[in-house]
């Protein structure tokens, strides 16, 4: 399919809305991307011919819910180059699936153990390691960034302790946009037996994904910044790293026998789907997968890419705008920081949310980012595939009128 960002654009109901009475202009694909109406249909039609619990049910209709859940794991692992729909978990999001592989991979590590991060980390790849360090001594590591904000994987050569257990950073910024370049992280982690999880919030709905290649072993991401619902996302295990881990949550659907004191547990994926599982959500999910495989990707990025530099170029001729992050070049996604001097990062936003312009504003649960670029807070700007040239023209227009009226 050729990319046509107009047809894309229709495909999402919300676009068209007017809240407040103005045009949308949605630029905070970076917190939460819009839902097209393909993932609303299947949603819908989940929920209306399927609805039931899964796997437990004995009638009819419980197996219809079953197939539907199994189908969209089977679709998203499909989607992310997974070898097996086995080596796909549900969770609630990348948060609960990095707290999954801290838990879980963190019970087998010990005082003196090292997991190395980045300053880069969104703080769902921070903390759920510093709450593991408090409870078992592990020795936590930072990847410097450069002047960019990107990660310094060349620090990791020749560096990396033989007690590193695992390198676990960002496969893109949440507020720069910048990629890391993983096969620099891959190669160091072999070189010591480590593993490596990489926190693909970012990066999977802005480029397509090939776990197997990446050569890492745990991988985490959102539904809903990928196109999907909310309160579902995936931690992909290769096969060999999952079957190592003990269960996080207990609870029902993750056993297999539980007699008396004897309890084996259910094999992964559902050793680690503790409870009833976000059944349409990940229905939705499935369909977000099949709705981003038929992309036409390299058109779909070369629009994203055009969209930033003519977003890069008009900020260049506004007085004291400072970019945050990297230029205009290939290893960056639609994500663009900016700070406008003299104004702060949220009168800025409120501005843009005058002319119907929706951005973050904030220190984006990235404070070590923040002071190693010497900063409270940036405004976040952050495009997706339906975004359009008239939604860089009103953003440029916000920004400039802010600077008029708050300096
Ligand atoms: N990591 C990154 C890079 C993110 O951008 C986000 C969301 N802002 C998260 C993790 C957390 O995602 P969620 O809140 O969906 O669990």
């Amino acid at each position: 399919m050729t990319f046509s960002p107009a047809e894309l654009r229709a495909q999402f109901p919300i676009l068209s809305s007017r809240p407040g009475g103005r045009p949308l202009h949605y630029l905070d694909n970076a917190a939460t991307a819009q839902v097209p109406q393909a993932v609303l249909d299947a949603v819908t039609r989940h929920e209306t011919t399927s609805r039931a619990n899964v796997r437990r049910g004995l009638h009819r209709l419980a197996d219809k819910a079953t197939e539907a859940y199994e189908n969209a794991r089977a679709a998203v692992a499909r989607h992310m180059g997974a070898r097996a729909p086995e080596e796909v978990v549900f969770t609630a999001g990348t948060t609960s699936a990095i707290n999954l592989v801290a838990h879980g991979f963190g019970a087998g590590l010990g005082e003196g153990d090292e997991v190395v991060l980045s300053v880069a980390e969104h703080h769902s790849n921070i903390l759920p390691w510093r709450f593991l360090a408090e409870r078992s001594g592990v020795v936590l590591g930072y990847l410097p960034a450069n002047e960019e904000g990107r990660v310094d994987t060349g620090a990791l050569d020749g560096t990396l302790s033989e007690r590193c257990k695992l390198i676990a950073v960002s496969h893109c910024s949440n507020v720069t946009g910048a990629i890391t370049d993983i096969s620099r992280v891959v190669a160091a982690a072999r070189r010591v037996g480590a593993r490596v999880l990489l926190d693909g919030a970012q990066f999977v709905p802005s480029r397509p994904l090939d776990v197997a290649a990446l050569g890492v072993d745990f991988y985490a991401f959102s539904g809903h910044k990928m196109y999907g619902p909310g309160g579902v996302g995936v931690l992909w295990g290769r096969a060999e790293a999952l079957a190592e881990l003990p269960p996080f949550l207990g609870g029902g659907g993750m056993v297999r026998t539980l007699d008396g004191d004897a309890v084996t547990f259910a094999d992964p994926p559902w050793r680690f789907e503790a409870g009833t599982p976000p059944i349409a959500q990940a229905v939705g999910l499935g369909a977000a997968a099949e709705w981003l495989a038929q992309l036409d990707w390299p058109g779909a990025q070369r629009h994203v890419a055009g969209l930033v530099a003519r977003t890069l170029d008009g900020m260049a001729g506004i007085d004291g705008l400072r970019v945050i992050g990297p230029g205009a070049d290939n290893s960056r996604t639609g994500v663009v920081s900016f700070v406008l001097a003299g104004v702060h990062a949220h009168d800025l936003a409120q501005v843009l949310d005058a002319h119907g312009v929706a951005v973050r504003g904030g220190h984006h649960c990235a404070q070590p980012l923040m002071e190693h670029f010497g900063l409270a807070a940036t405004t976040r700007a952050s495009f997706a595939f339906y975004n359009d040239g008239g939604d860089v023209d009103a953003l440029l227009a916000g920004i400039k009128e802010a600077a008029e009226k708050l300096r």
